[in-house]
């Protein structure tokens, strides 16, 4: 008997097609750091029969793309594609290339040419301010002190540091009093999006089919480390 051997590949889930771009997300391996402690990073192999029954599991389409015409079609019909090595490397080796990113604080990242530039910004817009004060009832998620009840200033945390490539979301801020702030400064306490009553792990879309222990615990795998980025398509 042969040794039955998982080839290795590509998976891209393909978004969207247009102006010249492919929007996608794909699993991502860390490569260096850049400024704002931004992660560059790049997509990374998966072993191919293994992720497309993770994919099948949870409800998705896939296809092999082999061939020309495979990519051809793929890019019109869009969805999970997953490619092999050396289609990737001849026919779109740019899809490879590192991005610098932000990260949204549970291990999904952003290519910042994606990004908005409030997100990017280290200052919290005043809106972004009233909604994450407003979710968190107007009182620090660590300590329980407020403006009204306790005459405390509260000021807007990002959970992932904003030094550390944290994007400046709703999604990545919380309420903290001063001094808490300041006591936990660049420590990344994903509780605080629990406390936040934020998904803090998941990425729902990923679940097609029925939502069970099972298939939470699949799209929590590859949820982690997530890039969502675009390449030029020739
Ligand atoms: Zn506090």
């Amino acid at each position: 008997m042969p040794e039955t051997k998982d080839r290795e590949g590509y998976a891209f889930n393909l978004h969207l097609v247009c102006g010249g771009f492919a929007y996608f997300s794909t699993l991502s391996n860390w490569v260096s750091y850049g400024e704002h402690g931004r992660e560059v990073r790049r997509p990374r192999r998966v072993y191919v029969d293994t992720f497309q029954s993770l994919l099948i599991a949870l409800g998705h389409c896939t296809a092999n793309i082999v061939s020309e015409e495979d990519y051809t079609s793929w890019l019109m019909y869009r969805g999970w594609g997953i490619v092999t090595k050396a289609l990737v490397r001849e026919r779109m080796p740019q899809w490879l290339q590192g991005r610098k990113c932000i990260s949204d604080g549970v291990g999904v990242f952003t290519d910042v040419a994606l990004a908005s530039p409030g997100a990017l910004s280290h200052s919290i817009s005043s809106t972004k301010k009233r909604i994450v004060s407003n979710r968190d009832n107007a009182q620090c998620l660590e300590c329980g002190r407020g403006l009204s009840k306790d005459g405390i200033k509260l000021t807007m945390h990002h959970v992932r540091p904003f030094g550390r490539g944290g994007e400046t979301t709703t999604r990545n801020l919380v309420c903290l009093c001063e001094e808490c702030n300041q006591k936990v400064a660049d420590e990344h306490v994903i509780e605080y999006f629990r406390k936040a009553n934020l998904p803090y792990t998941l990425d729902a879309n990923l679940v097609r089919g029925e939502f069970t222990k099972d298939s939470f615990a699949m799209a929590l795998m590859i949820t982690k480390n997530m890039m969502h980025t675009r390449a030029e398509v020739a």
